[in-house]
C-alpha cells in the first residue's frame, strides 16, 4: 500500500516508557535494536533513518505514535500488534480459525493457520480502514514482531 507507515513496536514501546526523560534535540536510539531517534519539543520525535515525525497520541487512554500530519491510521495499531503478540500464539488450535474485535481501537484481527511445508503456522490479519493486512510472527527476534505477509490478504 503507498505511503504506509510503519513504526517497528521495539522503537514505540521505548518511546512511551522512556521518551518523555529525555531533553528537547536529544539523540538516541531504542536499546532493543540500535534504531536511531532525536526528542523533540512538544514530545514529538523524528526518526533520523526515514525522518518521519511521530508524535505521542492515546486511544482511550492506551498511549500510541502516529506519523505527525497524518490522518489515516496505520493498518496495524499497537494496541492489536500488543495483543496478538503476547496472545496469538496461547490460542489452542481447535478454536481457530478466530476473529475478535480489539477492545481499544475496535478494529477486526483474525488469527488462522495455513500449511507451510507440511507445518501449520498461524497468520494474523488486522482490518481497518477498508484495508486488511496479514502478518506472521517472528517470535524468534528479540523482541517479537509481526512482519507483514505480502501475498494478498483473504477478506473477511
Ligand atoms: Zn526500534
Ligand atoms: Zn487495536
Amino acid at each position: 500500500m503507498i505511503g504506509r507507515t510503519i513504526l517497528l513496536n521495539c522503537c514505540e514501546n521505548w518511546i512511551l516508557q522512556w521518551g518523555k526523560f529525555y531533553e528537547d534535540g536529544k539523540e538516541f536510539v531504542c536499546l532493543p535494536n540500535s534504531h536511531p531517534w532525536r526528542k523533540e519539543k512538544r514530545n514529538r520525535y523524528t526518526n533520523l533513518a526515514s525522518s518521519i515525525v511521530w508524535t505521542v497520541d492515546s486511544l482511550k487512554g492506551y498511549p500510541f505514535l502516529k506519523p505527525e500530519g497524518s490522518t489515516t491510521p496505520p493498518v496495524l495499531k499497537r494496541c492489536c500488534s500488543e495483543i496478538l503478540i503476547k496472545h496469538g500464539s496461547e490460542i489452542p488450535e481447535r478454536c481457530l480459525p478466530l476473529q475478535f474485535e480489539c477492545p481499544v481501537c475496535e478494529a477486526f484481527c483474525s488469527v488462522e493457520l495455513e500449511k507451510v511445508h507440511g507445518l501449520f503456522v498461524r497468520l494474523y490479519t488486522t482490518h481497518a480502514n477498508n484495508n486488511s493486512e496479514t502478518f506472521r510472527l517472528r517470535e524468534e527476534a528479540t523482541p517479537p514482531f509481526l512482519e507483514p505477509v505480502f501475498e494478498p490478504a483473504p477478506v473477511a
